[in-house]
């Protein structure tokens, strides 16, 4: 049996990528240093795993920015836009065109070029982005850079050797898009094309003594339709054609094989990792279809989360595909690369933001390595005296979890237990509630202006935090800096003539991590970053035990903003599906129960802010559609809980009290009755970039309640005029009913700098007055 790594995460233990490669960006370091520097960090990380005594050490799992790029750059897509650039770059380090890279990554803007950046999106279902590959009908490809022959060379040099990622065929295809105008037709069309390079590639890297190819093709985790599987068919037949001794190891994640596990294990290949820790029922269906010669890697220990593994069930799994398969066709591995959990627990030592008690139950993913390697030998009964002991005190800490009274609260449960379905419903339909509101809250009947929560969070402001965490402002200076923003801002937004005021949330860091630091159930790290993408990362909160409110969160701020205005003050939450889906759960319940936990503490805080006087109250929910599950079967099971925790966090209001929600990047197509069913009083959402396009899914729907179509662009600088925010509202008024639309930015405005916002909010706000003169 042998122990494999899918891929290492690349950032450094002290972030050391994001500080070489923006140096390099600012022009701090030559293109050589950058070089190097990732280097020694490859090589840190090569020797870390062969040191843990992993057998199949990975290399090109490393990126400068993001793997699908490299993929993209191996088989010469680089768009048209860049070419250019790539023709001008003669400093191509190894054949690594490393400017044309961050160019395509990035977009560039200087005296020469103005060269927009490729698109990114969410990889799969996890929080990393990568960036889209774009492809024409008359693409053309041809292996361009020499990445993964030169990082098995590196490897080598310093005497590990390694199996080469690659991300296969069809998946880089799937993953990326048609450009716009680029002709009609389907990505896939390109694969005749795409083929030749890819065993172009593989046949250098057998002349290079290669052994292995962790090929991934994540896409057979998901639903497919034929022309997919034909793709897969033809692909895979082709590759495996002069494949002499090279063996391809077909990986999948993320989900089980599902229906596809016929045509995975039929594609001709040497072996097949699948994801055990999303799908333990798969592993039966696997063996049963495998041909005799199949390796078969079990992903046993969770690549996207940060709690210790189950060594002994883990055992139990080999022990029964050692049984159908014997075990030297037998691997084991993380179930994905370990890109999606932070480096190395042991820098943790800050017990204010992750008690010792919590801690040994986690690892990361250094942590992760050290238990694969005791997993193989558990299975193999070859545990030393020593080891015994390790696995005995591993096994004690997860039974100590099950049992610990800081996981399980018996008032939340009881709680929980009790709920009856009156807890999911406002007392009257929206209808009736909207006359209540228009009557307590008096906005102007049509076009109210109001923002998404946030202002600029100056360095200013982002100061005086760092200065209360450090001991350098009391409590009392702290605060005392915050009421003085929140009265500016609500003094600038009645001068601008916003209708429904915000106060500002100067005081958060995170809109996650805000809460999760006050909610009991939640711990934190200090240096626990996962790359987010390119060079940035996020510190998600851990959940890990049940979870309430033991003190009211946002009510003082808020409060304190209504004492200073006679207008409205919308208070400002998180929703308990975002706080879920950005933190790492726990892996002891069920999501939906989490959820609920979350949601219920939630709704305490709703209830205070109602009975502190504030009539309106956002709940925002930007993570609600990508967390929608992989597979279309499970879809619904996610909208129900998902609905419910937005219900149970917000119902518990009079009808007077308005929710909103918000919303952003969301596509609302295939979930608008979902959307609906939240019964939101009012929901605001990004559109303007879509030049209200969003809008459609709504008025097909004649979604019944209030919208802020999102007017104002804040990802950008540019102070947008009031006449495209006319424009813009005349579509929407098109098609909604006039008393349905809400005026607002596309998100908050923590990003920007004041120069910008608020003359962007003026023309906003006259925008609105226009239009309410207009109909
Ligand atoms: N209320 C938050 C803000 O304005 C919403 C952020 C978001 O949607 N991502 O910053
Ligand atoms: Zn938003």
């Amino acid at each position: 049996m042998l122990t494999h790594n899918l891929g290492y995460p690349r950032i450094g233990i002290n972030r050391d990528l994001k500080k070489v490669v923006e140096s390099y960006w600012k022009g701090d370091i030559s293109k050589s240093k950058l070089v190097e520097s990732t280097e020694a960090l490859r090589v840190m990380h090569w020797t870390k795993q062969k040191e843990a005594g992993i057998d199949w050490v990975p290399s090109n799992d490393f990126s400068l920015y993001d793997q699908v790029l490299d993929t993209a750059l191996l088989v010469g897509a680089i768009p048209e836009r860049y070419q250019e650039l790539y023709d001008q770059e003669n400093d191509k380090i190894l054949s690594y065109p490393i400017d044309t890279y961050f160019a395509m990554a990035r977009g560039i803007q200087d005296e020469d070029h103005d060269i927009s950046a490729m698109e990114m999106t969410k990889w799969f279902n996890t929080n990393y982005h990568y960036i889209v590959p774009e492809f024409s009908a008359d693409q053309t490809f041809q292996c361009l850079s020499s990445k993964i022959f030169d990082e098995y060379e590196e490897a080598k040099a310093v005497g590990v050797i390694t199996k080469p990622v690659l991300i296969g065929p069809v998946s880089f295809l799937l993953l990326g898009k048609e450009k716009e105008g680029g002709g009609d037709f389907h990505r896939l069309d390109l694969l005749d094309k795409l083929l030749p390079v890819y065993q172009e590639i593989l046949d250098k890297l057998e002349r290079m003594g290669v052994e292995w190819v962790q090929i991934e093709e994540p896409f057979l985790s998901l639903d497919l339709d034929g022309k997919v599987k034909k793709a897969y068919r033809k692909a895979y037949q082709k590759l495996d054609e002069d494949l002499g001794e090279l063996n391809l190891l077909l990986t999948t994640y993320f989900e089980g094989l599902g229906e596809n596990s016929d045509l995975a294990c039929e594609l001709p290949s040497d072996g097949l990792h699948i994801d055990l820790v999303e799908d333990q029922n798969q592993l039966e269906v696997v063996l049963d279809k495998m041909n005799g010669e199949q390796v078969l890697s079990l992903g046993l220990i969770n690549g996207r989360n940060i709690w210790k593994a189950d060594l002994e069930k883990a055992a139990e799994i080999i022990d029964q595909a050692e049984e159908a398969i014997g075990s030297d066709r037998l691997w084991i591995a993380p179930s994905c690369s370990l890109l999606h959990c932070p480096v190395d627990l042991e820098q943790e030592t800050d017990e204010t933001a992750l008690p010792a008690e919590v801690k040994r139950w986690m690892a990361f993913a250094n942590q992760k390595l050290d238990e694969l390697s005791l997993m193989k030998k558990l299975a193999e009964d070859s545990l030393t005296d020593e080891e015994q002991e390790l696995v005995r005190a591993h096994q004690a800490d997860l039974a100590d979890k099950g049992e610990s009274a800081l996981v399980h609260n018996p008032d939340v449960q009881e709680r929980i237990e009790n709920l009856d379905d009156g807890i999911l419903h406002r007392d009257h339909p929206y209808r009736e509630r909207k006359k209540v509101q228009q009557k307590h809250l008096d906005l102007p009947d049509l076009f109210p202006a109001t923002t998404i929560g946030s202002f600029p969070q100056t360095k200013e402001v982002r100061q005086w935090r760092a200065d209360y965490r450090k001991g350098k402002l009391s409590w009392e200076e702290y605060e005392q800096h915050i009421k003085e923003a929140i009265d500016k801002l609500i003094q600038k937004q009645e001068e601008i003539g916003l209708d429904l005021l915000v106060h500002g949330e100067f005081e958060r860091n995170d809109m996650v991590e805000y809460f999760g630091e006050q909610f009991a159930g939640f711990a934190f790290t200090r240096n626990g970053w996962v790359q987010s993408y390119g060079t940035r990362g996020v510190k998600p909160p851990i959940i890990y035990g049940d979870i309430h409110r033991p003190e009211a969160i946002t009510v003082k701020w808020s409060s304190y903003a209504q004492s200073q205005t006679d207008q409205p003050v919308k208070g400002m939450l998180t929703g308990p599906v975002t706080i879920l889906q950005w933190s790492f759960p726990r892996d002891d319940q069920p999501w939906s129960e989490t959820a609920k936990q979350i949601a219920l503490a939630i709704r305490d805080e709703v209830k205070d802010l109602e009975e502190a006087g504030i009539q309106a109250i956002q709940i925002d929910e930007p993570a609600f559609r990508e967390g929608l599950p992989l597979r279309r079967d499970d879809w619904d099971r996610y909208l129900e809980w998902a609905v419910d925790a937005f219900r149970m966090a917000s119902t518990v209001v009079e009808d007077q009290t308005q929710i909103h929600t918000h919303m952003c990047y969301s596509e609302f197509n295939d979930v608008i009755e979902h959307i609906a069913r939240l019964d939101a009083d009012v929901i605001s959402m990004e559109t303007s970039r879509s030049q209200m396009e969003l809008l459609d899914a709504f008025v097909e729907f004649e979604y019944p309640n209030e919208i802020g179509p999102g007017v104002y662009d804040i990802h950008s600088p540019r102070v947008p005029s009031t006449d495209e925010m006319v424009a813009l509202l005349e579509k929407a008024a098109d098609v909604l009913e006039p008393e349905q639309i809400w005026v607002n930015p596309d998100c908050g405005l923590k990003t920007r700098g004041w120069e910008e916002t608020l003359p962007s909010l003026e023309n906003m706000v006259e925008a609105a007055r226009l239009m309410r003169d207009k109909v």
